[in-house]
């Protein structure tokens, strides 16, 4: 139900009467209905139009909560036709609402076309925050909250996810991840060699939905978590990674960022042969990593 109650107005000190030319960013449950907030339905239910990713997907909600409003698409395909005409109706004076299928517009959704558009035009851009699957799963991980990178979906094919990972493994700070439920064994279990075994890490899946859980421990448990259950691997993830202790990050940030660069344009062998020689570590465990790196590695390679 929309909640237009002035006594949450005086508790909040704002009005929340929707106005005309402004962009309302709002956030939309990643689950459970339960989570929309009241201002989020008094502000989908209030503006002009709401540009929504899939019509369809948010049609339940919408319809869930007795709302009418006007929607249009706003697309990866689309994004820019559509926000040039929604700025053309704020500009007329009308408000739009920006959704996305689940939790906050942006966030690994569309939408920052249509803000930075609507910004660079002067119009007012507003945002009813409220669910993200990213922060959800940083709060329960019981991982460090105090520095934190969101790092979205990691390339699918094994090779390119095994770099990246491989360019991360040294950073200090939480790394927060999404993963697709048919990728999240492989991921978790390159994790493991490319991290190490004890990185401590997080897998939270269906957050706030009926079979919402979550495993957290060091990285070779939740390959053990996931393959446990034949449900364990289906649904939505989220994978919160520990930062690298001080000292293997400043050990691993080095070999792994030269075998990156390296790997760019050479075979792991050859990257590591050339590895071995501008920094005078050993060819073979260079090799060992590169191979770990490029998602390729069994323990016992060797370097011809
Ligand atoms: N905008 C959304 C947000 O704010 O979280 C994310 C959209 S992104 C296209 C969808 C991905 O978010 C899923 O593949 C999954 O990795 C993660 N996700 C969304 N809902 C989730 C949930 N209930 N539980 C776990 N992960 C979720």
């Amino acid at each position: 139900m929309a909640n237009n109650d002035p006594a949450l107005a005086a508790v909040t000190g704002t009005s929340n009467q929707v106005h005309g030319g402004r962009l309302y960013v709002v956030s939309t449950p990643i689950g459970n209905l339960g989570d929309l907030s009241p201002r989020a339905q008094q502000v989908l239910a209030q503006v002009d139009c709401i540009a929504a990713e899939d019509t369809r997907t948010s049609g339940g909600l919408l319809q869930a909560f007795g709302i009418k409003t006007r929607c249009v698409t706003l697309h990866q395909h689309n994004e820019a036709a559509s926000a040039a005409g929604l700025i053309a109706e704020m500009q007329a004076g009308r408000s739009v609402a920006l959704i996305s299928d689940a939790g906050t517009p942006l966030v690994s959704d569309p939408g920052f076309l249509l803000v930075r558009e609507a910004r660079a035009a002067g119009l007012t851009v507003l945002a009813v925050p409220g669910p993200s699957a990213l922060l959800a799963a940083l709060a329960i991980s019981g991982l460090p909250t105090d520095q934190f990178s969101f790092i979205g979906f990691l390339p699918s094919k094994a090779g390119a996810r095994g770099r990246q990972l491989q360019q991360l493994a040294g950073r200090p700070e939480t790394l927060i991840f999404y993963e697709s439920p048919h990728r999240v064994k492989a991921c978790a279990e390159q994790m493991v060699e490319v991290l190490g075994a004890q990185r401590p890490i997080c897998v939270a899946r269906e957050l706030t939905k009926r079979y919402e859980e979550s495993y957290s421990g060091p990285a070779a448990g939740a390959l053990q978590w996931l393959a446990e259950k034949t449900t364990r691997q289906k649904g939505e993830f989220v994978i919160v990674v520990g930062g690298a202790p001080a000292p293997v990050a400043a050990e691993l940030g080095a070999d792994d960022e030269m075998l990156g660069v390296l790997m760019q344009v050479l075979e792991p062998s050859a990257a590591a042969r050339t590895a071995a020689q501008l920094s005078g570590g050993s060819r073979n465990a260079l090799y060992k990593r590169a191979l770990q790196l490029s998602g390729a590695g069994r323990p016992d390679d060797e370097l011809a």
